[in-house]
């Protein structure tokens, strides 16, 4: 109201100026432009606002249940015991319980928060609207906090009409809207937020339909404190990368549409893909299919798996033309990471390769072994070799090294870190910041340069399976395991 006074006195106080003999021209014209931009900017907001309204996702059912969900078996249990609370109102109104508002899911991405989330809604029989932390993100003053009202009243409006008694709001990325507040000059962030916290503190034990906010994030400890307190996200359930046998669990339900050759060992698979995320699991088994398809197989074969592990792990193979020469020095590369590998860990290597993938132009493909979360001082050490061998073999064969051991020399560096982080090095059991860096750089260096050594005397006495495994590796591309074995065995009973 005060807004349409101010405005309309404007023009009345220009045309008594004007009465007075002032020149009022270049005034109208500064105000003139002034009302544009503010026109502009408010616009703005509002079409950005109606562009946002449909990019929630509103999903009428989820058919998504706790079944289709391979492994986290403790995160789907501490969830659905969470869940009880909100289909058992009742009860725990009797009992004078405060109602849960918020359940916080944290952990990598694509270890299945999202699925967590909608099968919550089916489990609850519940209406489910989802959201991500970064469409709440916006330079206009305001926006983000009247995103965040509506999206509180479309979920409630769905389950309306639905006929359901409660609803699930789902907000992926949490962090981005909900990160730790810092510094002054951050209001539309604080406003969205605070809208955020507002809203959560208003749902109540007696509203209906019940709300109930799941959040998911894979930085926990960047949230703001505000949105942790008891009342508010208090439930925070920890959503893990898979172990191997839930690596399995989740192949099984991704292969169960799909046609399986009888050589197909989902145990095998997933002992193979160690460090794989639910999601990536699911890309394997989609991958292997496509590879049957092109090769119009009528089922998927082990080989066809084999490749998409390949491909998740490093990219598609790339059509990237190289030189002989260069093709050689990656042959040998290779090479040195597979002699090293398979003399310190028998039966370790199952294929070195050299075709371009990703970003690599070869690659040692290293047999699985079990799931390991403890590394030993010498697990550490054979770790570092394995990856100086690509750079050592390349010095015994042309007496110079390349650029292309730039990635072997990060990992060789971040073990060493871990050496010395974990207290496996000289400098004794220490914290990384109290070292000054001179002495890490002196401790890193021993220990780089004595691996180093151990490296180089281990590979000249294999100097000639690097020549005839590059023979091989030059016309066909790929050594397998057992091949590569052999002539290791070879060369080790001439040394005998
Ligand atoms: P982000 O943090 O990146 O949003 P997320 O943890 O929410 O990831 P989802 O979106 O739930 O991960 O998972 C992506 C896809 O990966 C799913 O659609 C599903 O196909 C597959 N997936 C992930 N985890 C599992 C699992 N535990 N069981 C079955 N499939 C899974």
């Amino acid at each position: 109201m005060a807004k349409q006074i101010i405005l309309g006195m404007i023009p009345a106080v220009f045309i008594f100026l004007m009465f007075l003999g002032y020149n009022v021209a270049p005034f109208m014209l500064f105000a003139l432009v002034i009302a544009g931009i503010l026109y502009l900017m408010t616009r703005q907001g509002d079409l950005n606002l109606k562009s946002q309204k449909n990019a929630y996702q509103v999903i009428e059912k989820t058919d998504i249940t706790f079944e289709a969900i391979g492994g986290q078996k403790r995160a789907k249990q501490e969830l659905k015991e969470a869940l009880d609370f909100l289909i058992r109102q009742d009860d725990t109104k009797k009992y004078g319980i405060r109602p849960l508002k918020g359940i916080l899911l944290a952990g990598p991405p694509g270890t299945g928060k999202t699925l967590m989330a909608k099968a919550a809604a089916n489990y609850t029989n519940s209406a489910f609207v989802a959201a991500s932390g970064s469409q709440f993100v916006e330079m206009y003053v305001g926006v983000g906090a009247k995103r965040i009202r509506q999206l509180f009243k479309q979920v409630k409006e769905q389950a309306q009409k639905n006929g359901q008694d409660s609803g699930i709001l789902f907000i992926d990325e949490i962090d981005v809207l909900g990160g730790k507040r810092e510094g002054q000059n951050q209001r539309e962030y604080d406003q969205t937020l605070n809208q955020l916290l507002t809203e959560m503190d208003g749902i109540t034990t007696s509203d209906s339909p019940r709300i109930l906010l799941i959040a998911a994030t894979n930085r926990k400890d960047m949230l703001d404190d505000a949105l942790l307190r008891p009342g508010r996200f208090d439930r925070h359930i920890q959503v893990d990368m898979p172990d191997k046998q839930a690596r399995e669990e989740i192949l099984k339900i991704h292969v169960r549409n799909k046609p399986l050759a009888d050589d197909v060992d989902l145990s095998r698979i997933a002992q193979e893909t160690f460090g794989f995320s639910g999601a990536q699991m699911e890309s394997v088994a989609n991958e292997a299919a496509i590879y049957a398809f092109r090769e119009k197989k009528e089922v998927i074969e082990a080989d066809h798996f084999s490749r998409a592990i390949d491909k998740v792990m490093m990219g598609e193979r790339t059509d990237r033309e190289s030189t002989r020469e260069e093709r050689e020095r990656v042959g040998i590369h290779e090479l040195g990471h597979a002699i090293v590998s398979e003399v310190l860990r028998p039966e370790s290597v199952s294929q070195v390769a050299l075709h371009p993938r990703g970003q690599a132009l070869g690659y040692v493909r290293q047999t699985p072994g079990e799931d390991r979360y403890l590394y030993t001082k010498d697990y550490l050490e054979q770790q570092i070799m394995i990856a100086l061998g690509g750079a050592v073999a390349e010095e015994i064969r042309y007496g110079n090294r390349s650029t292309g051991s730039k990635n072997d020399f990060d990992k060789a560096l971040q073990l060493v870190r871990t050496m010395v982080d974990c207290g496996l090095s000289e400098l004794g059991i220490v914290h990384l910041d109290m070292v000054d860096k001179q002495a890490l750089q002196q401790e890193s260096n021993r220990i780089l340069n004595e691996l180093l050594d151990k490296t180089r005397q281990l590979l000249a006495r294999y100097e000639s399976v690097l020549n005839r495994g590059l023979q091989i590796l030059i016309e066909e591309e790929v050594l397998n395991g057992s091949e590569f074995r052999q002539m290791l065995k070879n060369e080790s009973m001439l040394h005998a």
